[in-house]
């Protein structure tokens, strides 16, 4: 799995220490996450940095698209899917709420219906239910969260959650995220923002869910560096940073 985070660091042109550092763990392009289980393949998220993130990563497959949200921050590399359908020769799935598909076929209309593109990027669309559906052999489990107004979706596929671009989760939605070995969870910066979880927010909210490991995401680079931030995190906390790996 490689966990990408935000929002897109380095900046043209700031000159912050965080933009400027040379150590590799404070590169935060925008967020995703590909996770290889039992040799199937699912990618969450395909943001602007996704072509440099595969290139990097070596990673040569993808068996299912999944879509947290339809922000460009996370979908707007879509175009380069075409790759895995040149080398499959068939569309891509590509799964999410009714919401986010339609937004999907708003932003990449050249890639559907009869006038479609000839070379536009090829997705299947399905919906997912609200509850526990089957990728390969393995039960995914949606998990809705707030982004502000809009509801986001979360993963969970077994011990293993992935949440990104939350400022709030319900108490139905927490109680799918006990006695997981490993969550995946967005904390902007220190400061508030009023669509994103702080990182004060993001931390008692892992100390109250008890993952055995957290890994933060989606990091601005107002969330200071990698060495400095990490020495005041819970021993079971960590910062991700891009083509982070983790073995479940
Ligand atoms: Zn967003
Ligand atoms: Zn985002």
């Amino acid at each position: 799995m490689g966990t990408g985070t935000s929002l897109g660091v380095p900046i043209i042109g700031c000159s912050c220490e965080i933009c400027n550092s040379t150590n590799p763990k404070d590169q935060r392009r925008r967020t995703s996450a590909h996770i290889e289980i039992d040799g199937y393949h699912i990618q969450i998220d395909v943001g602007p940095d996704f072509r440099q993130q595969m290139i990097t990563s070596q990673i040569e497959d993808i068996d299912a698209i999944l879509i947290t949200h339809e922000h460009n921050d996370h979908i707007s590399g879509l175009d380069d899917i075409r790759p895995f359908n040149f080398k499959y020769k068939k569309a891509l799935d590509l799964y999410s709420s009714p919401r986010v598909l339609s937004e999907i076929k708003k932003n990449f209309y050249y890639a559907f219906g009869e006038d479609r593109y000839p070379s536009a990027p090829r997705l299947n669309l399905v919906e997912i239910p609200t509850d526990l559906f089957t990728l390969g052999s393995h039960k995914i489990e949606p998990i809705e969260v707030m982004h502000g107004n809009l509801a986001v979706l979360g993963f969970r596929i077994e011990n293993f959650a992935y949440i990104t671009d939350a400022n709030y989760i319900s108490p139905s939605s927490q109680s799918k995220l006990g006695n997981l070995d490993a969550l995946v969870i967005n904390a902007l910066r220190k400061e508030p923002h009023p669509t994103h979880f702080m990182l004060d927010e993001t931390l008692s909210l892992i100390d109250s869910l008890q993952p055995k490991k957290a890994y933060l995401t989606h990091i601005s680079h107002d969330m200071g560096l990698y060495d400095d931030i990490s020495k005041e995190l819970p021993d079971n906390v960590f910062l991700a940073y891009d083509q982070m790996e983790l073995q479940l």
